[in-house]
């Protein structure tokens, strides 16, 4: 028995933001754009954006005060200055962070009375605003999926799912990927490695899903190298678009699974970009499921041989200082995380722990 529902209308090619303006038409008269402080007018898709929705006569309001990592008081923030408006649609423009803060938005906007704490019960809301999503790193796949992942009051990730927030549209174009630095390369392409592998062995995999997650594997394998030697690599750049895209409709299926909920603490509370810290403990992932799953494991390494080399090989290592406390803290979170039930293997308190003492520095 399998099901697949992934209802985002994928428009993927170079200049996607012009070429497909008509779009933006069915949506309505006022837009809000969502987005970061930089990043975004620096590699053309805000322009783009702003442009077509002038030629078309609609009239827009520009948000681009999100941050790495978004927060609940963020987003509280944002809801503040825009309830004034009386938007149409929500057009979240960015990495991770802006897409993810323009479903949270989208959906607070339309439900005025709604604490951003109630995102996370589905039950609460069954409305949103409609979201376009225009991802300029190649990593999350949160153009695709119905997730978005934000830090709550006491310093933790937090993801919410709700079908309501699967972008309506996704205009994907590499050519915005182009201006990300080598170390914003590598963080994005290992958490999309990460969405396909865990994605792959988590216990929701389907049939679909797999096909997505191994097509995934292979072309970051083959590009995310590439990419990080030479940055003008629009080759490499475009598959790995095409990469974390289908990594992300594999995660909407699935999940996300251990080394995401692992990795969320290293984010907030030590820095580390969310790919780098995902993917610090994909190995294990692997490793655990090798038992349960082993023709699956034999796959992942015809493809990339010891998963651990590889991501090393991109550059990846991380040492961090760490208290005991924040040790305990960290591993108490992680065991009671719904991504445990859909990891292979069995992991108590004691393993969990090792996990993160692997990478202390003290
Ligand atoms: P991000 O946090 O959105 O952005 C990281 C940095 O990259 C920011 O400084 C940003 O600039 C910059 N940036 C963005 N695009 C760029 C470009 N084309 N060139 C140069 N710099 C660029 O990064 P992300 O890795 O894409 O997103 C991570 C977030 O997504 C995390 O919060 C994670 O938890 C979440 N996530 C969500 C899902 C999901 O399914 N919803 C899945 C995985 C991860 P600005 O400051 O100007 O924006
Ligand atoms: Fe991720």
């Amino acid at each position: 028995m399998w099901q697949y529902f992934m209802p985002t209308k994928i428009f993927f090619s170079q200049k996607v933001v012009e070429k497909n303006k008509e779009v933006f038409k069915n949506f309505g008269k006022m837009a809000l754009i969502v987005t970061g402080k930089t990043s975004s007018r620096l590699n053309g898709s805000l322009d783009d954006i702003e442009n077509v929705l002038k030629s078309l006569s609609i009239e827009f309001y520009t948000y681009d005060k999100i941050e790495e990592n978004p927060t609940f008081e963020q987003i509280r923030q944002a809801v503040k200055e825009l309830e004034s408006y009386s938007f149409d649609f929500v057009v979240g423009v960015g990495g991770g962070s802006p897409l993810d803060s323009a479903k949270a938005i989208a959906v607070l906007l339309k439900n005025r009375s709604l604490p951003v704490e109630d995102l996370y019960d589905a039950s609460k809301y069954n409305s949103s605003l409609p979201i376009i999503a225009v991802p300029t790193t190649s990593g999350t796949g949160s153009e695709v999926t119905q997730y978005s992942v934000l830090t709550d009051d006491t310093g933790f990730k937090r993801g919410f799912a709700h079908d309501l927030i699967f972008p309506t549209v996704a205009l994907i174009d590499p050519l915005y990927t182009m201006s990300m630095s080598v170390s914003l390369t590598r963080s994005t392409g290992l958490d999309a490695l990460c969405h396909a592998v865990e994605g792959f062995l988590s216990k929701r995999a389907t049939l679909i899903s797999d096909l997505y997650a191994l097509e995934s594997m292979r072309l970051i394998k083959q590009n995310l190298p590439r990419a990080l030697e030479n940055q003008n690599d629009f080759e490499a750049r475009a598959a790995m678009s095409f990469a974390s895209c289908l990594a992300g409709m594999v995660i909407s299926q699935t999940s996300t699974t251990l080394a995401h909920v692992l990795g969320y603490p290293l984010s907030t509370f030590k820095g580390i970009r969310h790919g780098d810290a995902t993917a610090a403990f994909l190995d294990v992932v692997v490793q655990k499921a090798q038992s349960e799953v082993p023709q699956k494991v034999d796959k992942i390494r015809e493809i990339f041989g010891d998963i651990r080399k590889f991501i090393e090989v991109a550059g990846l290592e991380i040492k961090l200082q760490m208290t005991d406390e924040e040790l305990e803290k960290w591993t108490k979170r992680v065991l009671t995380a719904k991504h445990m039930q859909w990891t292979r293997g069995t992991f108590d308190e004691f393993s969990i722990r090792k996990l993160y003492e692997r990478m202390r520095a003290n």
